[in-house]
């Protein structure tokens, strides 16, 4: 049997265009991954989701979207994709217990936000520690807070963060920022931005199992403080899970999935949304969108194909 769309990866994109799909009766197939859901498992409270007036919990938001996807037929497998096979038609994807053939492929593997290997800091992810200042800076109104890194990324939301935060306290490994000048001076301009350079958060302390402080080492001097604070954001970058598509479609030189015209990639017939394709938005919103766009794109694709 050949299937008409096999959708790889489970966050608001690859669950969005499962519903697209599936209304479009396409019976779609998702590679949920053993670790479904995509990003927004790892955050707590939801509220910039456009639907949800009181916000709603990343986990059960994703819980919905599956839901809704199954409710028009996707049929969703708990399992990593291991390998695909675009170099013939239908394409191939092979997980631990299947290998399927498919009219069409789409992409939605996402993105991950690089951690700094701390113990506590997978365990109080959305208890204190995040790694999105647009979705989570609203909860630290009054707050002190910290940002690592010392990109575009972590001046943006250094200087974003500002507008709930008492104190924004910028920690970067070097001492010199990577961030383009005209970020760097925003944040060094602002009266709420401290910067603690030539640093390292070498501990997360927690308090009723919520971030309540961190360990600051200098890099140079060896010495090591402790700084109070209810906020530890990480804005050290992001990996686009794209290990599996290297040298199958066009990626851009920074890793992530290059697409033009909507969702299509370099190859006919595999589309590509959310995260894996997007590294200026970065949102649910704009991962859910995307991922109709892919669907419609498929849809349209098996259409004019005449198959
Ligand atoms: P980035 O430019 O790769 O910067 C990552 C920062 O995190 C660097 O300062 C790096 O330190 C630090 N870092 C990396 N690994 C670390 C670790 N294990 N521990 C501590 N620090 C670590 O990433 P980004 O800021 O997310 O930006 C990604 C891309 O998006 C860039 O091209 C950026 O220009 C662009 N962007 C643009 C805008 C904008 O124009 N509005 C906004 C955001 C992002 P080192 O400097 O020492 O390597």
């Amino acid at each position: 049997m050949v299937r008409e769309v096999v959708i790889i990866g489970s966050g608001p994109a690859g669950y969005t265009a499962a519903v697209y799909t599936g209304r479009a009766q396409l019976a779609p197939l998702v590679f949920a991954g053993s670790l479904s859901g995509g990003q927004l498992m790892l955050t707590t409270d939801v509220e910039n989701y456009p639907g949800f007036p009181e916000g709603i919990m990343g986990p059960e938001l994703m819980e919905n979207f599956r839901n809704q996807a199954e409710r028009f037929g996707a049929e969703v497998v708990y399992e990593d994709v291991v390998e695909v096979d675009f170099s013939s038609h239908p394409y191939r994807v092979k997980s631990a217990s299947q290998e399927v053939e498919t009219k069409t492929v789409i992409i939605s593997t996402g993105a991950s936000a690089k951690l700094l290997g701390l113990e506590a800091e997978s365990r109080l992810m959305g208890h204190g520690v995040s790694t999105c200042a647009t979705c989570d800076g609203f909860f630290f109104r009054g707050q002190e807070i910290a940002i690592v890194g010392g990109g575009d990324s972590a001046m943006e939301e250094a200087t974003f963060l500002t507008r709930f935060a008492d104190k924004v306290t910028v920690i970067h490994r070097r001492d010199a920022l990577r961030a383009s000048k005209i970020m760097q001076q925003k944040a060094i301009d602002h009266p709420k931005i401290e910067f603690m350079l030539d640093s390292a958060v070498t501990e997360i302390f927690e308090q009723d199992s919520k971030v309540c402080g961190i360990e600051v080492e200098n890099l140079k001097s060896g010495e090591k403080v402790r700084v109070d604070l209810t906020g530890l954001f990480v804005a050290i970058g992001h990996t686009p899970n794209t290990q599996l598509f290297d040298g199958k479609v066009e990626l851009h030189d920074n890793g992530y999935i290059r697409c033009t015209d909507g969702s299509r990639t370099s190859v006919d017939g595999v589309f590509a949304c959310g995260d894996v394709q997007d590294f200026t938005y970065r949102q649910a919103i704009t991962a859910a969108g995307s991922g109709c766009m892919a669907a419609i794109d498929a849809e349209r694709w098996i259409e004019h194909q005449g198959n």
